[in-house]
């Protein structure tokens, strides 16, 4: 396609001057979120402590039980937490961004979940009065006794289902979707989970702020789910009524959705982030596929493009120019909100080079100030347009063509022996005094991260999107 290449240059600001105060933001919330998680985890243990938690480890049933009572509060509290990681919170989404957020998730998921078995067994076993024979039947006596517990055991085998269906070799066997959908799941085991503890845990019972506390987090964590991952698109969409303009095919394979709607304007979307989208064609429009934007968004329209990888992202080649199309996002902080240095490098490999082109195309810099290196497999997407930036803006291209040369690099075949990081710092000499935006493949992604940290550049100035789950 023809490429109509044009970038806002927010007034008042000189290309290649930033004053980076939004990135400043951004981690002083993430330091606050830290700071706010330590403190809760403590305050929790304060009150475990409080309601004799300490004392009760000296006897083997009573440590027991008191043991399980504080792994079961700080799994909770850590299973809320990760409903709010995953709550599209605007504040964390713009200081830490989507990819970032699911690896915390992932972590925190973890460890609330080792956490969940061990109160599990221990309070079970403390029940028992230390006899490990007898726990079998005081669990049952503990299920069909207790108010909400068997809510409770339910909801744990919700949560087993989803905690082994996202171990990695039992990923890569499941469809995105069918992953997707059983994940889902953990909403109803975290629902299901909790109220037992609100309703029988002493330490709720015990003390009105701590009654105030659970009940508040629980309220918040299901309050931020309601708006921002249901309420916000809902409203989001009604307003703009996006529609396809046109498809254009941009290789083979590859295709660019136009799209339009009302008051674009207002959709505060940046060049370099992503939507979840549907295209209401037909079947199969229910499955969410998140696309990154492939050029900087003008206010009057977005541009999207897609590489077919499977059934959804084939099905766009034949959308029709009218299809009504429902986006969640912006998500990502793959942005000029990251940027903290006037000059930057992007590093992309295969289709993503997307978001790194749009980015190119809206972020200031002064001539030689932006560099893009792209590793491609037989041909370049984009090409025309690329080189048309480079020649009106001054970008410098460096095209890397080839398969990837070995499992460890993430450079392609014939740039030479020397490893990856010697010729990334041929290349870009000032590379650590840059901000570095990277998109790809995850494994790929993870190759490029390790030679930026060997190369000297601080972990929170390179900036990753990867275009897997
Ligand atoms: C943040 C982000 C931005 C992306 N931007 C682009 C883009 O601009 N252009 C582009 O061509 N591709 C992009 N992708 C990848 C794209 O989402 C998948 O290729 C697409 O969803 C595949 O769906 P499918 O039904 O065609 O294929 P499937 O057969 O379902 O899957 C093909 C591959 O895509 C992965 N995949 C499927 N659904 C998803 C999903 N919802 N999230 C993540 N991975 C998925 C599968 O694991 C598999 O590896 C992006 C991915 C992410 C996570």
């Amino acid at each position: 396609m023809s490429a109509v290449l044009s970038w806002p240059r927010p007034a008042g600001r000189v290309p290649g001057r930033v004053d980076g105060q939004a990135a400043r933001t951004d981690a002083v919330v993430r330091t606050g979120a830290v700071v706010l998680l330590w403190c809760a985890l403590l305050l929790v243990s304060y009150w475990w402590a409080a309601g004799g938690g300490v004392q009760d480890l000296s006897g083997t049933a009573g440590g027991l039980t008191s043991a399980g009572r504080l792994t079961g509060l700080l799994a909770s509290l850590l299973l809320l937490v990760q409903v709010l990681l995953m709550a599209r919170l605007p504040v964390l989404e713009r200081a830490y961004g989507q990819d970032r957020l699911a690896r915390h998730h992932r972590i925190v998921g973890l460890v609330s979940f080792d956490l969940l078995l061990a109160h599990l067994v221990l309070i079970t076993w403390g029940y028992a009065d230390g006899a490990l024979s007898r726990t079998p039947a005081t669990l049952w006596e503990l299920t069909v006794d207790y108010p909400g517990m068997l809510l409770a055991v339910a909801g744990t085998a919700c949560l087993v289902m989803v905690v082994v269906t996202s171990v990695r070799a039992a990923r890569r066997r499941l469809r995105y979707e069918s992953w997707h959908l059983l994940h889902l799941y953990a909403y109803l085991g975290v629902g299901l989970a909790l109220p037992h503890q609100l309703w029988t845990g002493q330490e709720f019972l015990d003390s009105r702020a701590a009654t105030v506390f659970w009940w508040g987090l629980w309220a918040a964590s299901a309050g931020a789910v309601l708006v921002w991952r249901l309420g916000l698109p809902v409203w989001r969409n009604a307003r703009h009524r996006l529609r396809v303009a046109a498809v254009v095919p941009e290789d083979d394979g590859v295709v660019s959705v136009h799209l339009t709607g009302r008051r674009l304007d207002r959709l505060s979307a940046s060049a370099g982030q992503f939507f979840t989208w549907r295209f209401l064609a037909g079947p199969g429009w229910t499955r969410g596929h998140p696309y990154s934007l492939s050029a900087a968004p003008d206010g009057r329209s977005l541009r999207i493009t897609v590489k077919d990888l499977g059934d959804g992202s084939r099905a766009l080649g034949a959308v029709r120019p009218g299809t009504r199309v429902l986006a969640e996002g912006p998500y990502g902080r793959l942005s000029a909100r990251a940027r903290s240095r006037p000059k930057v490098a992007f590093l992309a490999a295969g289709v993503g080079v997307t978001p790194l082109r749009a980015l190119a195309e809206e972020l200031p810099y002064a001539p030689g100030d932006a560099v893009l290196l792209y590793r491609f497999r037989d041909r370049p997407l984009f090409a025309d347009e690329l080189t048309a930036l480079a020649r009106q803006r001054g970008l410098q291209v460096l095209w890397l063509p080839g398969p990837r040369r070995a499992p460890d690099s993430w450079l392609g075949a014939g740039v030479g022996d020397a490893d990856d990081r010697t010729l990334l710092t041929a290349w870009v000499p000032d590379l650590a005094d840059r901000d570095v935006y990277v998109c790809g493949p995850e494994a790929w992604a993870d190759e490029v991260r390790r030679t930026t940290s060997a190369a000297g550049v601080p972990a929170d100035r390179v900036h990753v999107e990867s275009f897997g789950w």
